[in-house]
């Protein structure tokens, strides 16, 4: 049986740290702060903010919500973008998305100050990602990938890891990040011409497809490390993976659960981001 990695620990081991570079910060007279920006009233959205408004709370990060309704102009929502960036109290910024079809969603994310994105939306932060220079931040999925791996002791440097999936949200910064870790990566997609085959040649394998169960027996080898990003609805209505639970726990060395995998990490990284961005606002 594969060992469990599950998210709590890793989210809590960084929590405690966050915690005390909160109080740093505060003995400074900085109070860290996230604006939290939510169009609408979209059931994904609510539950991640409760999470975010939870960790923010328990890492010593103040947090300011601006809601608008969903019929809000864009014009209404780049004027609070704006006002997040001219407000030097404000520290990093969460936008809920996709945003309503009539906003412009792309103009939105690039009006956010990359010094603000702790959430890795905006290109200057991709290019951050992608040339190791710049402000900005990795998006926080994928950066929760690397504090597990680090939590669990995984030293990538040399290792084979194939990521499952070509996003700008997940896969392609996440290769990056791997890359910068010294793992040799290979990004796979739906046209990878034998998928089984790559991912079994993996030591760290990570799925992030966003298709139920994809990953089984085919795709696995003995001892490999297993993250699933993914986050599905099966056929019964149950909360799943990409990667065929069962098969993993049989064949892996380890495997991350879902729920209470990867997805539990992500708003320990964003509570990160927002104190690095507390920092640098003071240099
Ligand atoms: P996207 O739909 O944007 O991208 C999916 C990627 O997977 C694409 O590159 C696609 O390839 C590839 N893909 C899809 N099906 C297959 C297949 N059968 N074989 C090989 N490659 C495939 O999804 P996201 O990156 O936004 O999200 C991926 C998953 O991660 C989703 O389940 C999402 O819910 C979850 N997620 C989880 C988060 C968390 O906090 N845990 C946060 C963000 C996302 P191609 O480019 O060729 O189309």
């Amino acid at each position: 049986m594969a060992e469990h990695w599950k998210g709590a620990p890793v989210a809590q081991a960084l929590t405690e740290r966050l915690a005390a570079q909160a109080d740093q910060l505060k003995a400074r007279g900085i109070i860290p702060t996230l604006a939290i920006v939510r169009v609408g009233e979209r059931p994904e959205d609510l539950s991640y903010e409760r999470g975010a408004l939870k960790r923010c709370e328990k890492a010593g990060i103040q947090v300011k919500q601006f809601v608008l309704p969903k019929e809000s102009s864009h014009g209404d929502l780049l004027e609070v973008i704006h006002q997040i960036n001219a407000d030097r109290a404000i520290h990093g910024c969460l936008l809920f998305r996709p945003l309503p079809p009539h906003m412009d969603e792309e103009a939105i994310c690039a009006a956010l100050d990359p010094a603000k994105d702790v959430d890795g939306i905006t290109a200057g932060s991709l290019a951050a990602v992608f040339t190791g220079r710049g402000a900005g931040y990795p998006p926080c999925t994928a950066q929760a990938c690397l504090e597990i791996l680090d939590h669990y002791g995984c030293d990538l440097t040399g290792k084979r890891a194939v990521v499952v999936g070509r996003s700008l949200v997940v896969g392609k910064p996440l290769a990056m990040l791997l890359l910068g870790c010294n793992a040799t990566v290979t990004l796979c997609h739906t046209r990878t011409a034998d998928l089984p085959a790559e991912c079994r040649r993996a030591e760290v394998l990570i799925a992030a497809a966003g298709v139920a169960n994809m990953i089984g027996r085919d795709h696995l080898a003995p001892g490999q490390l297993v993250l699933d990003v993914g986050i599905n609805v099966d056929q019964e209505g149950n909360l799943v993976g990409d990667v065929d639970f069962s098969a993993a726990d049989e064949m892996a060395a380890a495997v991350t659960p879902v729920p209470g995998g990867v997805g539990a990490v992500t708003t320990s990284v964003l509570a990160a981001h927002v104190l690095q961005a507390a920092e640098q606002s003071q240099s």
